[in-house]
């Protein structure tokens, strides 16, 4: 581990409402992972930024008679508020239409092409006599030249993550006959020149996922195509070139650099040295594994044609996607949960402990079921969590007056609760260094439940000997659990923590001082109220007939 950082994850494009879907696999695994590299001392910083080019966008703006930068505006405030009240706390959250990613775009572009990595090339590109334009990308629909999977987009199939050379038997999207071909010039990077160096590239990083190098190396294995990196639309970084006038770069192009060119400015401003902070750092980007392809080979090549001027990533983790009650998630079917919606319903937290909790550090997909969600809340953060936080701190006040006792001995049980706290931030911090999310909420499931058996077992109000000891013990245990959990739980960490009477703020605690006994003899504990209230069956079930068709 590096003692600095850079995360980011996928871009959200600046065109319509976050869903679960997004969070999931992408946001909530890095903005935990920022909290936690900020924890442990690292100076970590979290950057994303909106998708705000391609055609998509241009023909929504035209529909909602709006300028394109009008629209994506909208959305990269409406995204950031989203966001922001989940608790995805930004760095930076910035824009890929930013005048620094604009010429950062052309800048590394006329060094690719000067370094001869890029070509010209004419080619037929569909166009739709009917609607009366070149159709691009998603615009057009057909089968799969890999798998023969139908109804998939000519720039992505989403049935085998492959991007298609031409897709067969294509329509046009908008009104679905079938287009004719016209004659362009475009500019291609030559993606088949970086093979070898890609291979070994992924050979040589030790923290890239075993199963996705293998199906990437077999991509290669394969033969890369070159990359047709120009669209024939107005809306996006324009080809500096004076004979490419009118046309732009494919949003696969310059979006990923926002990620560069976003967290230059961000570190520039701070007043830091961007470029060298950027190639002492270890870099993360958080996907989802529908754009394995994009992250694995686009974006490691065009860093590789500048010469590392910015270094590789260190980490790419790659999760799968959410389903939603065992069914693929669908905008165009209103099959989905808007995040502004959910966090109408519960708090952030709620979301966060579930998601997390069956959210694996692999390409398996996961799937959001309303009775699971309930369970989970109501047995786990409930029923266990919360449980210990609120009897300990409870049992505190009533018997003590809110005044931790100096404990009177330990006994072997004593010794070992002691020696549970002693272990409980490198245990979960080992998980949380191999991206293992999810096994780390066990982890700390494994010590509240620990704990609430140790009171349970010690019956300390029976006002015995170890009454004092057991209070005492308890009550550090709930302290340690606020520091590991700020991570994942950052509202409700910041309450326990208030609750303890903890006068400075959880977040400047160091990951590291969970290990030790932090709440002294003598210690005043705050105001105690249960932190959560429970998930009621009836609401499920109307949420479940709400999201029904
Ligand atoms: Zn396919
Ligand atoms: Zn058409």
């Amino acid at each position: 581990m590096r003692d600095k950082a850079i995360i980011t994850s996928a871009l959200p494009y600046a065109n319509g409402e976050i869903h679960l879907g997004h969070v999931a696999s992408t946001y909530l695994p890095a903005d935990i992972t920022t909290r936690f590299l900020k924890q442990k001392g690292v100076e970590a910083y979290y950057i994303c930024a909106s998708d705000d080019f391609g055609t998509p966008i241009l023909i929504q703006a035209e529909k909602e008679k709006k300028s394109p930068q009008e629209y994506v505006e909208y959305w990269n405030k409406r995204d950031y508020e989203d966001f922001t009240a989940f608790d995805i706390d930004f760095d930076f959250f910035y824009k890929t239409s930013s005048k620094e990613n604009i010429e950062f775009v052309q800048d590394v572009f006329t060094k690719l092409n000067d370094a001869g990595h890029i070509y010209e090339k004419d080619i037929i590109q569909f166009y739709c006599n009917n609607d009366k334009k070149f159709l691009p990308d998603r615009y057009v629909i057909g089968v799969c030249p890999y798998c023969k999977a139908e109804d998939q987009y000519s720039d992505l199939c989403e049935k085998c993550g492959r991007v298609p050379e031409e897709i067969e038997n294509p329509k046009c999207a908008l009104c679905h006959k079938p287009p004719v071909k016209e004659k362009t010039k475009h500019y291609f990077f030559k993606l088949k020149n970086f093979s070898d160096e890609l291979y070994k590239w992924l050979d040589e990083n030790q923290n890239l996922q075993k199963d996705v190098k293998k199906y990437v190396q077999n991509w290669i294995k394969g033969g890369l195509i070159d990359w047709d990196i120009t669209r024939d639309i107005s809306w996006g970084v324009p080809i500096p070139i004076e004979s490419a006038n009118g046309k732009v770069f494919y949003g696969w192009f310059d979006n990923h650099l926002a990620y560069i060119s976003s967290a230059v400015k961000f570190l520039n401003d701070k007043g830091l040295n961007g470029k060298k902070f950027w190639n002492s750092a270890d870099i993360y980007h958080f996907i989802g594994k529908d754009i394995v392809y994009h992250h694995y080979l686009f974006l490691p090549a065009m860093r590789i044609g500048i010469e590392k001027e910015y270094k590789l990533p260190d980490y790419i983790p790659t999760r799968g996607h959410l389903t939603l009650q065992s069914k693929k998630i669908s905008k165009s079917r209103n099959w989905y949960i808007g995040l502004k919606e959910f966090l109408g319903y519960y708090p952030a937290d709620y979301l966060r402990f579930y998601l997390v909790s069956i959210t694996p550090y692999s390409q398996d997909d996961l799937n959001f079921d309303w009775n699971e969600f309930a369970t989970k809340i109501n047995s786990e953060l409930i029923g266990n969590l919360g449980n210990l936080v609120n009897r300990t701190l409870g049992f505190a006040k009533k018997t003590f007056n809110g005044k931790i006792p100096a404990p009177e001995g330990f006994d072997n049980h004593d010794k070992e609760a002691e020696g549970k706290i002693k272990k409980l931030s490198s245990e979960v911090g080992n998980l949380m260094e191999q991206n293992h999310l999810d096994r780390a909420v066990k982890k700390i499931l494994e010590f509240t439940a620990y704990f609430n058996q140790y009171f349970q077992h010690k019956e300390p109000w029976k006002n015995g000997n170890s009454t004092k000891t057991t209070v005492y013990i308890s009550t550090n245990a709930v302290a340690s659990l606020a520091i590991i959990l700020y991570s994942f739980l950052p509202a409700s960490a910041e309450k326990i923590w208030s609750q303890l009477g903890m006068n400075n703020k959880i977040s400047d605690q160091s990951w590291d001082s969970a290990s030790s006994l932090l709440i002294k003899k003598d210690h005043n504990i705050g105001n105690v109220t249960p932190l959560f209230s429970k998930v009621e069956e009836s609401d499920i079930q109307n949420y479940k007939k709400k999201f029904q068709n």
